[in-house]
């Protein structure tokens, strides 16, 4: 048996080696679509449990939403004002393996919760010592009341005028297109076949059970056929396309389980919140939280929760959801950001899943909680929850497969200390996740980066043309935008700067894997990114 922390081998990631192995006749055990936390925490659980995994991904692996969240790993304290009890207790010990399972891109991070009201201090301290409690073992740092001057010297940003003072807590942040990755290379390094760019077309059924996947190369157009004992839906926000399919091909009906809602952030300079120290709004002027959160060398601000009713690829914000955010912040911070400073702007859709009955577009009333269906067919869908539960969610999804006999019983908990590629040994000196990237966001395979052609050609925002020819070879980039977007995190940070630096980036690629990079796309996707709506 593979020693859980030992460091999995570097794969290389040749599209052609991908697509021959996809060609062979194997009949897998699980066939997964869907390329986001959802789907890989899936691929992994069930490779790490020794079954034939495949995986399919129409676009890049996170460029749904687990591309786009606020980037907190978290018990969630909103849900814990919710009374959701159960689901603070699974985040806040998902928390604790997920730090310690990638330490190079998951780490602890305070925040202060400012007070500028007498009862807020202790109302959501006591509050908060509660998620101390439920954390137990698995806390971060203990809760702290802070006075008027401690929360100003932890947040010297914060409005000085009317504060009284704050609290201070622990929670993790990550890096989640990042985390994907990772889980993808680890999954790989285990025996996975994971394709991107490879739509799943259609499902193939075999009286009346489902029996496989139709896939595309989205570079040439080939078809693949992927047999499987059992197929595994995970694809987000667009799960209802394929369990309408399911049941059409059973002559059913079926309603979709799922109600979209869109989360917007901006991002601005650090100069907005300098310290190392989130802000946390615990309720905003609609009854949500606002974060401001230190982010690899800016800070995120948001989010919103408006529901929408398309599933666009690349949803663009509302005017009220920019006002909303830039109105909120400048309530809590002496610099009120404008709309001139936003350096990128960028939004996710949320799959929450709707309760039997509809209750007409409330979506902060939908569930927040994941949700696991078996057709009749035996078709396995997976949708909601959150990056943080990724792998509780994995566990549960393979729990469903063996109770509906899909797949043989497994003990659950292989993932449990399972490191992921570039975890390494733990480094103290290692800078934060608020520092901007660099070759120590790859941890121990930063080596491995600094030993490519190029490592000391600069091409801005502390990418270099080795880390470009990484991404090619190792992590499954094929375009600008994989580059951009997800190896690094440029576009989500300064839409203006990566216009600049697309045709660059679009060289080496195109050196690496003689494809086209689509550079003129990803500019197109560069100035949505730094277009407010007027
Ligand atoms: C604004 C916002 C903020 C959030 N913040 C946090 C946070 O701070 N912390 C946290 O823990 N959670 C957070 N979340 C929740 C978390 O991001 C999601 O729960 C998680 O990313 C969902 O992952 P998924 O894999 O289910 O969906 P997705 O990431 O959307 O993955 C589904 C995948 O399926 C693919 N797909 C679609 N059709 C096909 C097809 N035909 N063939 C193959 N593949 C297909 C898509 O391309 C996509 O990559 C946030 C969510 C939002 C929207």
């Amino acid at each position: 048996m593979t020693d859980p922390s030992s460091e999995p081998a570097l794969l290389a990631t040749r599209r052609e080696d991908l697509l021959a192995r996809l060609a062979e006749p194997v009949h897998y055990d699980l066939a997964i679509l869907g390329g986001g936390a959802t789907g890989l925490g899936v691929a992994l659980d069930a490779v790490a449990r020794g079954l034939r995994v495949v995986l399919v991904e129409s676009h890049d692996y996170a460029k749904g939403t687990s591309s786009r969240a606020t980037k907190l790993v978290h018990g969630g304290v909103r849900y814990l004002a919710q009374g959701n009890v159960a689901l603070v207790r699974e985040a806040l010990h998902e928390r604790t393996h997920l730090l310690h399972n990638a330490p190079h891109i998951a780490q602890r991070l305070p925040f202060v919760m400012p007070s500028y009201k007498f009862w807020e201090t202790p109302f959501y301290g006591m509050g908060l010592k509660m998620y101390d409690a439920l954390a137990g073992k698995a806390g971060l740092g203990a809760t702290e009341f802070l006075g008027r001057a401690e929360t100003l010297a932890l947040l010297p940003e914060a409005l000085p005028e009317g504060l009284k003072g704050g609290v201070k807590y622990w929670d993790g942040q990550f890096d989640d297109a990042r985390l994907a990755l990772a889980l993808a290379r680890t999954a790989a390094a285990r025996g996975a076949l994971l394709v991107n760019y490879c739509p799943a077309t259609g499902l193939v059924h075999d009286a009346g059970r489902v029996v496989g996947l139709d896939c595309q190369d989205g570079e040439t157009g080939r078809a693949f056929r992927v047999q499987a004992r059992c197929v595994v839906n995970a694809t987000g926000v667009w799960v209802d396309a394929f369990r309408q399919q399911d049941a059409q091909a059973l002559s059913r009906a079926s309603s979709p389980m799922v109600a979209p809602s869109q989360g917007v952030h901006v991002v601005v300079d650090r100069e907005f919140l300098s310290g190392n120290h989130a802000l946390m709004v615990p309720k905003t002027a609609d009854g949500r939280v606002l974060f401001g959160v230190p982010w690899l060398g800016k800070v995120i601000l948001g989010t919103t929760d408006t529901p929408r009713q398309d599933l666009a690829r690349e949803p663009a914000p509302f005017r009220e959801e920019i006002e909303f955010i830039l109105g909120e912040s400048a309530r809590y911070l002496v610099r009120a950001p404008s709309r001139s400073d936003v350096r990128s702007v960028w939004v996710g859709l949320r799959p929450l899943v709707k309760p039997p009955e509809d209750d007409g577009g409330n979506t902060k009333a939908l569930s927040r909680e994941h949700t696991v269906l078996v057709s009749s067919s035996g078709l396995v869908t997976v949708t909601g929850g959150k990056w943080t539960t990724y792998r509780a969610m994995a566990e549960d999804v393979l729990d469903h497969c063996f109770e509906h006999g899909l797949l043989p019983r497994s003990r659950g908990g292989v993932t449990t200390d399972l490191t992921l590629v570039g975890a390494g040994p733990e480094q103290a000196d290692r800078p934060g996740l608020n520092a901007p990237q660099g070759l120590h966001s790859y941890g121990s395979e930063a080596a491995v980066v600094a030993s490519l052609p190029g490592a000391d050609h600069h091409l801005g925002g502390g990418l270099t043309e080795a880390m470009v020819r990484f991404a090619a070879r190792h992590e499954y980039a094929r375009t600008v935008e994989d580059v951009l977007a997800r190896r690094v995190r440029l576009l989500f940070l300064d839409a203006r700067l990566v216009g600049s630096m697309a045709n660059r980036v679009g060289a080496i690629l195109r050196d690496e894997t003689r494809q086209d990079p689509q550079i003129a796309a990803f500019g197109r996707l560069a100035s949505q990114y730094q277009t407010l709506p007027e």
